[in-house]
């Protein structure tokens, strides 16, 4: 399983990018994404997925099934 955005509520901020541990995210201009193969849920790392501990606006969470 892996985190995914919805970009349809993500402002840009670019808080997540920094706090990924496995560097899976990233952006095409103002288009952030995640990359699923590179996401663990932090698993290993945090407790917590950081991307939506930090998400002001409620943007990350995990893939649909
Ligand atoms: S859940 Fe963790 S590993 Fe996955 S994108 Fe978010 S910060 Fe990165
Ligand atoms: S922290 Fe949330 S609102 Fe900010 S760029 Fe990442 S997904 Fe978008």
């Amino acid at each position: 399983m892996a985190y995914m955005i919805d970009t349809s509520t993500c402002t840009s901020c670019g808080a997540c990018e920094d706090e990924c541990p496995n560097k899976a995210i990233s952006h095409k201009g103002k288009v952030y994404s995640i990359n699923a193969k590179k996401c663990t849920e932090c698993e290993g790392h945090f407790d917590t997925q950081q991307c939506a501990e930090v998400c002001p606006s409620g943007s990350c969470m995990p893939e649909a099934a």
